[in-house]
């Protein structure tokens, strides 16, 4: 910008307050995040695609032909980490991490939704380095008989030639993330804006095996006893050769997304904590305050709190959902 006077009056002319509303409204797509690849179990296909999409990108000096992919759908189950990948590419690139979930924007904005798409990319570039996450892009679907609300295809029109204009300023970064559970849904002329599709599947044992350890021990909470133990049914046992693997080997087998093995872990490090602390909601008619420096006895996990949580929680999604991810895959995905 130009040369400006400190604190900034208003531009004559009016039309300022609403550029201010605007302003906030864009603020708030705005999310903080300390997410790292650390945090993420498995996924080492995607991390990779993505972290060559952000270097690329990143680099200044390359041929014209060379150019960076700065459109990438990711399509998946839910729960399997859509939303925690953009959270590390924005977190590792310290960029401005714009979080959009397209089916709240349209119900919520719905006259200014097509004006708001317009400020969120502009303000995305003045912002630069950023990261655009588009969640939901899939209910900007046309219906099969052609027909489409008024608001939404609105919408539809100013997202594409956003999209087709982002590579303008070559000195800003904007990587526009889509993500969609329902690829199936997709409007065409979305899908092909975004050539690369990257399919976020259920986690294998490998991953499996990490996103515990990551919602467990990572946090500071151990496991303790024969890796069996942890196992419903010893024919399971294998490649159980710890307690988080032997739990891994039957979350996969229900097909348990990553959020459901969050929940999994989660109820397994409370268990504990109840079958150590069985006094602690007494605590509270005592004296709250004095529960600050109240010493929480927290021990290891032990296979009985493993086998109450898994009593507690099931997998989220029907098998027969988990292969149409498979097939559209095979149809549209991209294949490195
Ligand atoms: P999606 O966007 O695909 O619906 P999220 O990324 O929001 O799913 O994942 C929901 C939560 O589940 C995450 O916040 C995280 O706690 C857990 N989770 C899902 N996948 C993973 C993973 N691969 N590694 C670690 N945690 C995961």
């Amino acid at each position: 910008g130009g040369p400006s006077a400190g604190g900034g009056g208003p531009p004559p002319g009016g039309g300022d307050e609403d550029g201010e509303e605007m302003r906030a409204q864009m603020e708030s797509f705005i999310s903080e995040t300390s997410t790292t690849w650390a945090d993420i179990g498995g996924l080492d296909d995607v991390q990779h695609d993505l972290k060559r999409a952000v270097a690329l990108g990143s680099v200044a000096n390359k041929p014209e032909a060379v150019s960076a992919t700065e459109r990438i759908l990711l399509f998946g189950p839910p729960g399997t980490g859509k939303t925690l990948l953009a959270s590390a590419v924005a977190g590792s690139l310290d960029a401005t991490f714009f979080k959009v979930e397209l089916g709240n924007l349209l119900s919520k904005w719905y006259g200014e939704s097509s004006k708001q798409i317009s400020a969120l990319f502009e303000t995305a570039a003045e912002l630069s380095p950023s990261v655009v996450f588009l969640d939901e892009v899939d209910s900007l679907a046309q219906s099969r008989d052609g027909d489409m609300n008024e608001t939404s295809r609105r919408v539809l029109d100013t997202l594409l030639s956003e999209l087709d204009g982002v590579e303008k300023g070559s000195d800003d970064f904007v990587l526009t993330l889509a993500a969609t559970n329902t690829p199936w849904h997709l409007d065409n002329a979305i899908k092909s804006r975004f050539p690369k599709r990257i399919h976020v599947p259920l986690p294998d044992v490998d991953a499996a095996t990490e996103i515990v350890r990551i919602h467990t021990v990572h946090g500071g909470v151990d496991f303790d006893g024969h890796p069996s133990a942890f196992l419903d049914d010893p024919q399971r046992a294998r490649d159980a050769d710890t307690p988080e693997r032997a739990i891994a080997r039957r979350c996969v087998d229900d097909g348990y997304t990553g959020r459901d093995m969050e929940a999994l872990s989660s109820a397994a490090v409370n268990n504990m904590i109840a079958r150590r602390n069985p006094d602690l909601a007494h605590l509270v008619d005592d004296s709250v305050k004095r529960l600050r420096s109240h010493a929480l006895d927290v021990g290891a996990i032990l296979p009985q709190d493993v086998t109450h949580a898994f009593a507690t929680t099931s997998p989220s999604l029907p098998e027969e959902d988990v292969a149409r991810f498979y097939d559209w895959n095979d149809e549209y995905g991209s294949h490195t």
